[in-house]
């Protein structure tokens, strides 16, 4: 059995933490950071504590294109 796990990349430059990345991420691995940057935007961030699935929704939605997912198939142990 193989499990899919993903890592995402954020181009903080082109996000404008509009948030709907964080609105589909079954995982709640993506999340809009509560302080904001050097331009005013809350950008959205990783919760390093959630797991990525690699599902690609977030990339999928962001209008601005600012994600990149990874997909890696990791063999699980059991
Ligand atoms: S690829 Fe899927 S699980 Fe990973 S951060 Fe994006 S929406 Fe969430
Ligand atoms: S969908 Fe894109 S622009 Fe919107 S908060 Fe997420 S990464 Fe930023």
């Amino acid at each position: 059995v193989s499990k899919e796990k993903g890592t995402i990349v954020l181009i903080e430059d082109r996000c404008k933490g509009c948030g709907l990345c964080a609105s589909v991420c079954p995982s709640q691995h993506i999340q809009l950071s509560r302080s904001v940057n050097s331009q005013g935007i809350n950008v959205a961030i990783c919760d390093q504590n959630k797991k990525c699935t690699g599902c690609t929704f977030c990339a999928m939605i962001c209008p601005d294109v600012a994600i990149e997912v990874y997909k890696d198939k990791i063999a699980s142990k059991s």
